[in-house]
């Protein structure tokens, strides 16, 4: 239905290197019954954004950006949804809104991939399902598909490049004490995928910058990569690990 579709931009496919989220001074778990994940980039979400928004920069909040917080009813409504960064919960996000919950039948068959690809590593709960489920919530409910095309289509993005044998080929393997320069880590992302994506860096538990997120930019479809129409602020320096996991 063209009148309530989003007017979101791009997506973020947001990947998350599991060494750099268990080595912070939080840790990590394992999902129930799965076991230990394989040592692969694992998906965190797909995001639905906008290329342009009022806040002092790009990742300042998917609620009102700062520049809009306080203004007056008037100017928020001449700013309208593009006074945001990114749309969130667009299905309410409520638990009692049980018509844009995600359902375990909408995912059925694929399940086992989601699985393996898309493993919680949060020692909070413990499920796979339930972060599925708050993604689908938060930003999948923005993206203008149904569930199984959501998820589908995440899927489908990931497995046409493995971003850890992309740095592989450059040389760039999960080490507990090299060192690699963030720019030989983005080069190796644009030139094994072909297209510039964004990245986001964490800090271990000595506090040295490593590479934690990889943020692939895709168009409104979700089908294809595009280059990154935005950098992001980083917390990455200028050189940055590559933890094993
Ligand atoms: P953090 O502040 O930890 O980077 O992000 C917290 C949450 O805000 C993320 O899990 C995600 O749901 C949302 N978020 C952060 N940055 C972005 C962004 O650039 N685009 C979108 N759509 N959501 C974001
Ligand atoms: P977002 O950053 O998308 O707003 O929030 C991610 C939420 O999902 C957090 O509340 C976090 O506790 C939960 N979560 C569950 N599993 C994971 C995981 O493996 N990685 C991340 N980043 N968050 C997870």
């Amino acid at each position: 239905d063209s009148s309530t579709a989003e007017d979101f931009d791009f997506f973020y496919l947001v990947q998350q290197w599991p060494g750099s989220f268990c080595d912070t001074r939080q840790g990590c778990c394992f999902p129930d019954g799965a076991g230990k994940p394989e040592a692969a980039f694992g998906i965190h979400g797909l995001w639905p954004n906008y290329a342009k928004c009022r806040g002092r920069h790009h990742r300042e909040g998917g609620g009102l950006a700062r520049a809009v917080l306080g203004a007056d009813d008037a100017f928020l409504a001449a700013v309208g949804r593009r006074g945001k960064c990114w749309p969130e919960y667009c299905g309410g996000g409520g638990d009692g809104d049980g018509g844009h919950q995600l359902s375990p039948w909408d995912v059925r068959d694929l399940v086992a991939s989601l699985g393996r690809s898309w493993p919680t590593l949060s020692c909070k709960n413990r499920r796979s399902f339930e972060f599925w489920s708050y993604e689908w919530k938060k930003h999948g409910t923005c993206s203008n598909l149904d569930p199984h095309d959501y998820f589908a289509r995440a899927l489908q993005l990931r497995e046409r490049h493995d971003l850890a044998a992309v740095l592989a080929d450059a040389g760039i393997v999960p080490s507990d004490t090299d060192t690699y320069p963030v720019d030989r880590v983005r080069d190796a992302i644009a030139q094994g995928t072909g297209f510039v994506a964004n990245l986001e860096c964490n800090r271990d538990a000595d506090g040295e910058a490593q590479l934690f997120q990889v943020y692939q930019c895709v168009d409104r479809e979700a089908k294809d990569l595009i280059d990154c129409p935005l950098p992001m602020p980083t917390k990455c320096t200028d050189r940055v690990k590559l933890p094993v996991f």
